[in-house]
């Protein structure tokens, strides 16, 4: 017989688990057989004692199992079912520009995305600066969407991972966040849970990202790499840069309009374009709906230039809810804050440093993200044409752009800003913007 106190003293001991052991333990998390206390002593032995490939791979298939998956294979599509997904940044967009891209090369992107953390804004916030977008369509509204456009990017409408849910929550309050083991199981559980035939992960690296080195980075890229493929699920993994903000821009309604410029061609930030590009074409070559990256690339290129990945991007909004007429006039429908006002260089010289981090807690103090779960968020606030690393400033030229609410949140925004940047008098060297993750040893 399995009990729960035997499991946690085994890893406690610092052997490895089997694979019904797991089961057994993420079944009772899943049912209320197992307390909290049990789920924090296995976490922290689990932090403690990590877990070997074969543990992951059977702790993320029984955090997947707890709940729904979704089903593609019986919707017969013409095509693989794909998605991204990222560790999280400032100024990231790319999953408003990469579903649609996709779609429009053939694929099939059912996204389903999640709110701001700390720092870091979320996809569904963003898209809930559009008017009228439902981002809680029910099932059969999903499938048909994903079906008829290729791309629906929505909220977790179903209980997918429900025990990851329970297990996030106890790591939460007891200092077990930062475990590789646990990261790769409760992102890879969510995904494959979302029934795809192929991942590719965006790990962060720099002073916004999540994992706090670059080593530690590259860990979890292996390590997803890994696990993904072992549960069965193609998954590729990139790591880029996020010692700044990926576009120059972060605020919810200020990135859908950076998306739909960057969809329409008006504009397209390099490094944000770099990036999606990347991924995108990774995402290509795992479907299969490209022989290689060049050729992902031509798909890619081609699919903005004709407009069709905009068109898709239009016809989901519509669909869901929004406007029917974004693209044309999204200053009729996206949010604007009433004050926009500079935050000045304190003096000149080159950029030579950003705290990615403080930028996008500058833009929560603004009320575009939240200090608690249940906050209502602005979606007019936020920051535009943020100074890049190496740019030349002369003192008192702008660092940003800082829309606000109010004055007093705006004196707050425009100090956090200035303190954010470090301003240099050599020019610091480059930093590269995509660093690809070793072969996975991971065993
Ligand atoms: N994001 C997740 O979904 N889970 C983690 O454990 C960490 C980041």
């Amino acid at each position: 017989m399995l009990l729960a106190q035997e499991i946690i003293r085994k890893k406690r001991n610092g052997a490895a688990l089997g694979k019904e052991e797991i089961a057994f333990f993420v079944h009772g998390i899943s049912n209320g057989s197992i307390s909290d206390a049990q789920i924090a002593a296995l976490a922290m032995a689990i932090y403690f004692n990590d877990m070997h490939l074969d543990e992951r791979v059977a702790f993320t298939l029984a955090m997947r199992d707890s709940g729904q998956v979704l089903d593609w294979r019986s919707q017969d599509l013409p095509g693989p079912v794909l998605d991204k997904h990222s560790t999280g940044g400032v100024g990231d967009l790319v999953s408003l520009l990469l579903g649609p891209m996709i779609a429009a090369c053939g694929g099939f992107v059912p996204m389903i995305s999640g709110r701001g953390l700390g720092h870091t804004g979320g996809t569904l916030d963003k898209l809930e600066a559009i008017p009228g977008y439902n981002i809680a369509p029910d099932a059969e509204a999903l499938r048909r969407l994903v079906r008829s456009n290729g791309v629906a990017i929505i909220g977790q409408t179903v209980q997918l991972a429900p025990a990851d849910k329970r297990i996030y929550a106890v790591r939460d309050v007891t200092a077990t966040v930062e475990s590789v083991a646990m990261i790769t199981a409760s992102i890879l559980s969510k995904k494959l849970s979302a029934g795809l035939d192929a991942l590719v992960m965006d790990v962060k690296v720099g002073s916004g990202a999540f994992m706090p080195t670059m080593e530690k980075s590259i860990e979890l890229a292996d390590s997803i790499v890994a696990v993904g493929n072992g549960a069965g699920m193609r998954t590729a993994a990139l790591l880029t840069d996020m010692s700044e903000a990926l576009a120059p821009c972060a605020g919810n309604a200020i990135e859908v309009r950076c998306a739909l410029d960057y969809l329409t061609g008006k504009s397209r930030p390099v490094r944000l374009h770099q990036v999606t590009l990347a991924l995108a074409a990774q995402m290509l070559v795992l479907g299969k709906l490209a022989q290689d990256e060049e050729q992902a690339r031509r798909k890619l290129t081609e699919a903005l230039d004709s407009g069709q990945a905009a068109e898709r991007f239009a016809r989901m909004v519509a669909t869901l809810g929004g406007p029917a007429d974004l693209l044309e006039r999204s200053g009729k429908y996206l949010a604007a804050a009433p004050l926009v006002l500079p935050a000045p260089a304190p003096h000149g010289g080159f950029v030579a440093a950003c705290d990615c981090r403080a930028l996008g807690m500058a833009v929560v103090g603004l009320g575009g993200g939240r200090r608690h779960p249940d906050q209502i968020i602005d979606s007019a606030v936020g920051l535009t044409q943020l100074a890049a690393l190496g740019d030349t400033l002369s003192v008192g030229q702008p660092l940003a752009w800082v829309h606000a609410r109010s004055d007093d949140a705006a004196r707050q925004a425009i100090a956090a800003v200035q303190a954010a940047y470090a301003i240099g008098a050599t020019r610091a060297a480059d930093l590269p913007l995509i660093y690809r993750p070793a072969e996975p040893e991971f065993t």
